[in-house]
């Protein structure tokens, strides 16, 4: 009897010490993956001297665009004329056991190895990473700060929120227009905002020491690393290349352009993470 309750406690002993293994495995900050850590040590520079708002702020770091295509080439997704979002959000650090997992995995991989830098925010607070952003721009943690100023800028505005508000204001002040003239006014009312989050992430940018121009430098950057530039389907969703750059460069050169101390900033972010979901995610101080 005593044997049993003795083999029964070490059992129990080393099952509680998996468990706790697992658990630390999959909330521990200091075991995500180097992205994640690169993440978080630029939003924990931002938060030095900038107010992130109230609201908490999820980073996902996914298989990115380049999934829409593959799968799509694959026969997969079979839809083509909308975004494949499904394979798009897979988590890049873990292999996918669904349906013809093979083929998708390897196309996982191939996302990563030729994928472009980009990132894109909801106004749910969630940011989506590219993770070839993490190949395309490694060893320039600047500019990956500097898309993700960009980001974070979005989140504070509600994105796209603005730009529908003023399409469906025109639509009710003259309820005959068609559904593309609303459109185009909506696209218009976007470009705005893209133009107010590169301003407010230049801005983040050098609230937190980073160089005055990394900004500018940044958005020249991606946009080489695109290569192709000059098709009007890009312009519609941003300004152009030529208009984006000279407003950047206009604002850096203003005189009001400079870092001011901010008492109500957003240190110290207290972080989660979770492995087996894929996100991180962090909550802004109240100061
Ligand atoms: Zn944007």
């Amino acid at each position: 009897m005593q044997k049993l309750i003795k083999n029964g406690s070490i059992f129990l002993f080393i099952f509680i010490f998996l468990f706790l293994i697992n658990r630390y495995r999959n909330y521990s900050l200091s075991l995500m993956p180097k992205e994640y850590k690169l993440v978080k040590k630029i939003f924990d520079k931002f938060s030095l001297n900038n107010d992130l708002g109230n609201r908490p702020v999820s980073i996902i770091i996914r298989a990115g665009e380049d999934m829409h295509y593959l799968m799509v080439d694959t026969g997969i997704c079979k839809d083509k004329k909308n975004i494949c979002f499904y394979f798009e959000n897979l988590d890049p650090f873990k292999k996918y056991r669904g349906y013809r997992s093979r083929d998708v995995n390897y196309a996982i991989k191939q996302s990563y190895l030729h994928g472009h830098a980009n990132a894109s925010a909801y106004p749910t607070g969630t940011i989506l990473i590219n993770r070839s952003t993490f190949r395309v721009l490694e060893g320039k943690e600047n500019f990956i700060a500097a898309a993700i100023a960009h980001e974070m800028f979005h989140i504070i505005q509600f994105a796209p929120f603005e730009a529908s508000f003023k399409a469906l204001k025109s639509w009710q002040d003259n309820p005959n227009k068609t559904d593309e003239a609303i459109n185009e006014v909506f696209l218009n009312e976007k470009q705005i905002i893209e133009s107010e989050a590169d301003l407010g992430g230049a801005l983040i940018l050098l609230q937190a020491d980073y160089p005055k121009d990394t900004f500018l430098k940044a958005m020249e950057y991606f946009y080489k690393q695109y290569g192709i530039i000059h098709t009007k389907g890009q312009s519609k969703r941003h300004p152009d290349y030529i208009t984006r750059i000279n407003l950047i460069r206009a604002f850096m050169n203003d005189a009001s352009f400079i870092k001011k101390e901010l008492k109500n900033n957003s240190s110290p972010l207290t972080w989660r993470y979770n492995r087996r979901e894929n996100w991180l995610k962090f909550y802004p101080s109240k100061n």
